[in-house]
């Protein structure tokens, strides 16, 4: 076995990118929000070890997880910094959340109960934040309610559980003007208001990356960036991140063919002169969406060309005509950037008809994931 992870095909990580873009949305919010980056889906499929050792010298409150066993995970690996998990949680996992000191977000009663149960069994005490839902609609208790359900809470609250935080979460803080943002906002306001306690008693947060930026002003005590963090940019007319990722892979047969060749399933592609083709060891196995057959590029030697014919699960074919000296063992670079030239993460999605996030967390675990400081690897 090859013992170099740059043999077939990789994720580059560049880490200190992943900790100036926190730092750029702290310089945005304010020093006193307190920073709970997201690390869920394994720091969106870049390797939520690395990402913390990158993001504690930051000094941030918390991390953002979305399950328990990612919380699990932060606990393993040492992170002994308060830890959200954001989903609803399945009822099988309050045991873990209870027994790992995660702090879950509860959207219903019955929820507030199974964690008391959870706490109760356990014997310690646990704290949790509540969610309100301001339009969202996948969890959440309702922004209406507050006055009511909030008397519920604190009743089944107290003893062992604490309830130390409230938030909301903004569908539409990527598209342009922010309008939602500041209807949403206005909605959890009315809902804290309504709650009854003195807001001071709570934590309060919003933010994803994406209102962070464009409305840094809603901020308040708290935002909870990931996308950006991570390269990715966070919507419309919003600042560029650093670029974090790049995605490449190895030449492992180069060959010249003549009119009228053909390339992978489906013979989509028939090459139109005589051509060379390069044949690239990455593939949808490997998280390269299929969907850029016949549509997307890559780089090689810092120039652009095109994918030819489908994308099979290990391996991509590029037209790599009128770039001299490419042979096997070559790299290709099909997210991120190569001498001048650059593929950029969002064009990749856009042509997959998809978003940034769902390209890096579909990058599978056959990439190795290589960090790199400022130097090199
Ligand atoms: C994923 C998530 C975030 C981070 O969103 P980005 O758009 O990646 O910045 C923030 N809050 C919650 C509740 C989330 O689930």
């Amino acid at each position: 076995m090859s013992t170099d992870p740059r043999s077939r095909a990789w994720v580059e990580v560049r880490a200190p990118a992943i900790r100036r873009n926190l730092q750029t949305v702290r310089d945005r919010v304010g020093g006193d929000a307190a920073l709970i980056p997201m690390v869920k889906a394994n720091a969106y499929g870049l390797g939520v070890e690395r990402a913390v050792e990158v993001l504690e010298p930051v000094g941030p409150w918390g991390y953002g997880v979305a399950t328990a066993e990612e919380g699990r995970k932060l606990r393993e690996i040492g992170v002994s910094r308060p830890v959200l998990v954001f989903s609803p949680l399945p009822p099988g996992e309050y045991g873990i959340v209870v027994r790992e000191r995660l702090i879950p977000c509860l959207s219903e009663l019955g929820a507030v109960q199974r964690l008391r149960q959870a706490a109760e069994e356990v014997g310690v005490s646990v704290s949790f934040h509540v969610e309100v839902d301001t339009g969202m609609g996948r969890a959440g208790f309702d922004w209406r309610g507050a006055s009511s359900w909030a008397e519920r809470v604190r009743e089944l609250s107290g003893g062992q559980l604490a309830w130390t935080g409230l938030f909301t979460h903004f569908h539409s803080a990527d598209e342009m003007g922010g309008a939602t943002v500041v209807g949403q906002w206005e909605r959890f306001q009315e809902a804290v208001r309504n709650v009854g306690a003195p807001a001071a008693d709570f934590m309060l947060h919003a933010c994803n990356s994406a209102a962070a930026l464009r409305l840094p002003e809603v901020a308040a005590g708290g935002v909870r960036p990931g996308i950006f963090l991570y390269g990715g940019v966070a919507g419309q007319d919003l600042p560029d991140p650093e670029p974090v990722v790049s995605v490449r892979a190895r030449v492992v047969l180069v060959k010249d063919v003549e009119v009228g060749a053909t390339v992978g399933y489906g013979a989509t592609h028939r090459a139109a002169g005589a051509r060379r083709w390069a044949t690239v060891a990455i593939g949808y196995g490997d998280g390269l969406p299929r969907a850029l057959g016949n549509r997307g590029t890559a780089l090689v030697r810092g120039q652009e060309v095109p994918i030819v014919g489908r994308i099979s699960m290990d391996m991509t074919v590029v037209d790599i005509t009128g770039v001299e000296g490419v042979e096997t063992g070559e790299v290709v670079t099909f997210i991120g950037t190569d001498g001048g030239a650059a593929i950029r993460l969002e064009r990749v999605a856009e042509l997959a008809s998809t978003i940034n996030y769902e390209i890096l967390t579909g990058l599978t675990p056959r990439l190795p994931r290589i960090w790199s400081d400022d130097h090199g690897y």
